[in-house]
C-alpha cells in the first residue's frame, strides 16, 4: 500500500518538478521557496479577499489580505499597503495577488464521515430496489473489508475532503489505527471516533477504547468514542463509556434519531426517547455529539438546548435514505440553531464529501419555513463547527488559530460575476454554485495540495488501487 504515499520529502521538490520548464507552468506558480528546508514560516501575500468569522462572531470579507504563518498558527493578518515582512523572515512566499488573486477561507469542518466506507462507492446507487435491501447488500461488503481496504478507503475520503476544502473531519467508526494511519499521511485533522460497542467488530469494548484513550497523546488523530446507537450498549457498558467520557475529557458521538424506528428501539430499551435516555445515563453534556436528530420532539429538542448537545445535520443523507427532515424551525425557536454542525456522512449517502453542497441542501429543505443565511451556513462549517467539536483555536483567520486554510480561484464560476461594492456576495455565490475544488489547501502550516495537486499522495495510484480494491471486495463476496 506503499505506493499511495508520494516519496518527494518536501514541498520544495514537489514545486520543483511542478515548474519544470517541460511543464511549462513556470509563469503560473504562485510559489516562491527562500529556503529549501521544510518551511516552516510562510506568507500569503495579498489575497484578493480573506472571508472569516471575527472575534466578535461576525462575519466578514476583507479585501486585500496579506497572512503571516509561523509553526503552523497564523501570526498575522494585515493589508500588504502597510506592512511588509522582511525576506529573511520568510521561508516561502504564496502570491495570492496575481491574476485576479485568490480568495482565502479557513478550512471546512465536516463533522460526520464514516472515512474506510469509501471504498464502498456505488454499492448503494439508490437508482431501484429499496433502500433497506441495498443498505444490508452493502454491509455484505462491508463485512468483507480488512485493515488495507480500511487504511485505503480512508485515504481516499480524506483526500477528496481535501479537495472540496475541509481540513477538519471527525471520523466515526469501528476501527482506530488505519484511520490514524491514513490521517497521518495526509496530514488531515481528525477525531478519530472509534466504537465502544460494536456488531461489526466484536472485539471492541470500553475496555479498548480505553486503552487508546490512555495513550491519545502520541497518535496523530485525536481518540474519541462512538456509539452507533444509543440502544446498542447495555447499561453497564454506559456507565463505563460515561465514565471514559468523563475521565478522559474526551466527545462522545453517536447516531440518534435518524429514523422513527430507531427512535422505537430506544423507547424498548430505556422506556423514552433519544435524548431523554441520553439525560438518564448521564451522557448529555457539551461533549456528547449527536447525528442526524431528523426525530427529535419538541420536548427532546428543548433538553438539546439545557444540556449544550451538538447536533450534526445531515440533509442529502437524510433525504436519499427517506429518513424525514430535521425540524430547524424548532431549533431556533429554542434557540439551538448554534449547537447545529454540517456533515457529509460517507459516500454510501452523499456521493460528494463535500459541505458546499451540503450547506446548499440544508438551505433549500428548510426555506419554505425558515430560512438559512449564508452567514449562518458559513459559520456552521467553521467557527461554530470548532466550538461545537471543541477544536480550540481553529476555524477562523486570526492571530494564533491555526493555519488550516482553503484557497479558492477568484476568476472561477464559483465566484464570478460578484458585486464588487458588496463582496458579501461571494459567499452566496459560493454556496449556491454547489460543491468545486480548491486551488490549494494548507493544513496546521503545511501545504498539503499545491497547484491542484495532491502534495502527498499520489492520486493516480490512489484510484488504481481503490478500484482493485474494490473489484477484490466484490469477487471476496462470490467465493
Ligand atoms: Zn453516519
Amino acid at each position: 500500500m506503499q505506493e499511495i504515499v508520494k516519496t518527494k520529502s518536501t514541498l520544495f521538490e514537489t514545486l520543483q518538478e511542478e515548474v519544470h520548464p517541460d511543464v511549462k507552468r513556470i509563469n503560473h506558480t504562485r510559489y516562491t521557496v527562500l529556503n529549501e528546508k521544510q518551511p516552516r514560516r510562510i506568507l500569503i501575500h495579498g489575497a484578493a479577499f480573506v472571508i472569516t468569522v471575527n472575534g466578535k462572531d461576525k462575519l466578514e470579507v476583507s479585501k486585500n489580505r496579506s497572512i503571516y504563518i509561523v509553526d503552523g498558527k497564523i501570526k498575522e493578518v494585515f493589508s500588504p499597503r502597510k506592512k511588509t515582512v522582511p525576506n529573511n523572515k520568510v521561508d516561502l512566499i504564496y502570491d495570492a495577488s496575481k491574476r485576479t488573486g485568490i480568495v482565502i477561507t479557513p478550512g471546512f469542518i465536516n463533522a460526520h464521515t464514516h472515512p474506510p466506507m469509501y471504498l464502498l462507492r456505488s454499492s448503494m446507487t439508490l437508482d431501484k430496489g429499496n433502500v433497506v435491501d441495498q443498505v444490508s447488500k452493502m454491509a455484505k461488503l462491508e463485512a468483507q473489508m480488512n485493515d488495507d481496504d480500511f487504511y485505503l478507503g480512508a485515504v481516499g475520503d480524506f483526500t477528496e475532503e481535501q479537495k472540496n476544502g475541509i481540513t477538519t473531519s471527525l471520523s466515526h467508526y469501528g476501527v482506530f489505527e488505519p484511520v490514524e494511519r491514513a490521517a497521518r499521511v495526509t496530514r488531515q485533522q481528525v477525531i478519530n471516533a472509534i466504537s465502544a460497542v460494536s456488531n461489526s467488530h466484536p472485539g471492541n469494548s470500553p475496555e479498548m477504547v480505553e486503552k487508546i484513550l490512555k495513550n491519545r497523546k502520541k497518535y496523530f488523530s485525536h481518540p474519541a468514542i462512538a456509539v452507533h446507537y444509543i440502544h446498542k450498549p447495555t447499561v453497564k457498558q454506559w456507565q463505563k463509556i460515561s465514565g471514559l467520557v468523563k475521565k478522559y475529557k474526551t466527545l462522545l458521538t453517536m447516531h440518534a434519531a435518524e429514523t422513527e424506528s430507531w427512535v422505537q428501539e430506544c423507547v424498548n430499551s430505556f422506556g423514552c426517547r433519544t435524548v431523554e435516555a441520553a439525560v438518564k445515563l448521564g451522557i448529555a453534556n457539551s461533549q456528547l455529539i449527536l447525528s442526524h436528530g431528523v426525530h427529535f420532539s419538541e420536548e427532546e429538542i428543548a433538553l438539546v438546548k439545557k444540556h449544550k448537545i451538538g447536533v450534526v445535520h445531515l440533509p442529502t443523507s437524510n433525504k436519499l435514505h427517506k429518513s424525514g427532515e430535521l425540524n430547524y424551525p424548532l431549533f431556533v425557536k429554542y434557540g439551538a440553531q448554534d449547537q447545529l454542525i454540517l456533515g457529509t456522512d460517507s459516500v454510501i449517502s452523499k456521493n460528494s464529501l463535500d459541505l458546499l453542497s451540503e450547506a446548499l441542501q440544508m438551505r433549500i429543505m428548510h426555506q419554505d419555513r425558515q430560512r438559512v443565511l449564508y452567514e449562518d451556513l458559513f459559520k456552521m462549517m467553521t467557527s461554530q463547527a470548532a466550538d461545537v467539536l471543541k477544536l480550540g483555536k481553529v476555524g477562523k483567520i486570526l492571530p494564533g488559530y491555526r493555519a488550516d486554510l482553503a484557497f479558492w480561484k477568484l476568476r472561477d464560476r464559483g465566484f464570478m460575476p460578484y458585486n464588487e461594492n458588496e463582496p458579501v456576495s461571494l459567499i452566496g455565490n459560493m454556496i449556491t454554485h454547489g460543491g468545486r475544488n480548491i486551488r490549494d489547501l494548507m493544513i496546521n502550516g503545511e501545504f498539503v495540495i499545491s497547484n491542484r495537486m495532491h502534495n502527498l499522495i499520489n492520486e493516480s495510484q490512489l484510484m488504481s488501487k481503490l478500484q482493485e480494491s474494490h473489484m477484490a471486495l466484490r469477487k471476496r463476496i462470490k467465493e
